[in-house]
């Protein structure tokens, strides 16, 4: 790398200075990170890897875009999991075509990130690459004791839910695509969709009323696609999901920028992905006091299908207006280019 490993170090974690306490006993500096988890709660991990030109572009992603999505990308399977995010590590390899002007704002994204949620960042790796950016974000969570929950847990009889709204940021892609810019040329009807593709949401707070409900089913977050999502539900519980496409809530900005670019807002619903939504069922008798509690959380909750049994049977079966509508399993491409 261009730039002294260390000096650079200093640099981007600086901020991370003095955050021991509240379970923190060794932060960043040290060969390893120590900490001790809350009492009666678990500890729940996840990784995740951006790499340049596979997971985005340096002209549709600020710099601070890519280190904010990269951890908000993490935060999201912990809320998947009903958990509470904690800690974060992140691992950068550099090549020779970013700054350290540039590598320093991937970290005020990741700063900013981390802030928001209440996670702490912990320590990370520095290497260099030989061409394309490479940044692994590695996410630690808490969740109450044997509370987690999984993909596996979608039963005959619950319903089938979706949080907020999907396909935004995909829309957002195909916006910026379109109009070649990174931000600041986008009209401002359309700069909504644009913010969801580079400064996503992860459904934290989702994700713990979930899981406070008491036998509620699956759960999993949208990142592959709301289509690839519902299959992973119906594989690993072994179900039939027969979802309607019309309870699926649509943005009005989505609606109107499909209906201009001449697509249907359903295949950025199904095949965009990158929404960190949450997808999951839960048990009919529980979605008056989830919609209670989404409503108090300002969290749109919609019921968009419910789970059925077919011995031996995984699928995912869709209408639209009454009539069949194919779901194949296919997702997010990882060149994000929905042509
Ligand atoms: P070691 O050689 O023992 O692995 P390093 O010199 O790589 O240690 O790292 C020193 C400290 O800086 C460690 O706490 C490590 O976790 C942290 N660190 C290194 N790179 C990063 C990074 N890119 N982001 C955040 N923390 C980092
Ligand atoms: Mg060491």
């Amino acid at each position: 790398m261009a730039h002294d490993e260390f000096s650079l170090i200093r640099q981007w974690t600086r901020r991370s200075d003095g955050q021991e306490g509240d379970g923190l006993t060794v932060g960043i500096g040290d060969d390893a990170a120590v900490f001790t988890p809350t009492p009666a709660m678990e500890v729940v991990a996840c990784c995740d890897a951006m790499v340049e030109t596979v997971h985005f572009l340096k002209e549709t992603m600020n710099p601070s875009d890519i280190g904010y999505k990269s951890v908000i990308s993490n935060i999201s399977d912990i809320a998947a999991m009903g958990g509470v995010p904690r800690y974060a590590l992140v691992s950068i390899a550099v090549s020779p075509s970013w700054s350290a002007e540039m590598t320093s704002q991937i970290y005020d994204g990741i700063h900013e990130a981390c802030k928001a949620y209440g996670v702490r960042l912990i320590g990370g790796d520095t290497v260099s690459a030989p061409d394309a950016l490479q940044l692994s974000v590695t996410v630690l969570g808490e969740v109450e004791k044997g509370r987690a929950i999984r993909r596996s847990q979608a039963k005959a009889g619950q319903v089938v839910f979706v949080t907020g709204y999907v396909g935004c940021s995909a829309a957002g892609l195909h916006l910026l695509l379109q109009l070649k810019g990174t931000g600041e040329t986008i009209p401002a009807r359309y700069r909504q969709l644009v913010r969801e593709h580079q400064r996503p949401s992860a459904q934290v707070n989702a994700g713990r009323i979930l899981q406070a409900v008491r036998g509620n089913g699956a759960l999993n977050d949208i990142s592959d696609g709301l289509a690839s999502e519902l299959w992973e539900i119906a594989e690993a519980s072994q179900a039939v999901l027969s979802i309607d496409a019309s309870l699926i809530p649509i943005r009005e900005d989505l609606r109107f920028y499909a209906e201009r670019a001449g697509r249907d807002p359903l295949d950025w619903v199904f095949y965009g992905g990158e929404d960190y939504q949450l997808v999951g069922t839960a048990d009919a008798e529980h979605v008056g006091a989830l919609q209670e509690q989404f409503a108090a959380a300002g969290i749109p909750f919609a019921v968009i299908g419910r789970v059925d049994a077919r011995e031996g049977q995984s699928a995912v079966a869709c209408t639209r207006g009454g009539r069949q509508m194919p779901l194949p399993k296919a997702g997010f491409n990882h060149f994000g280019r929905p042509e």
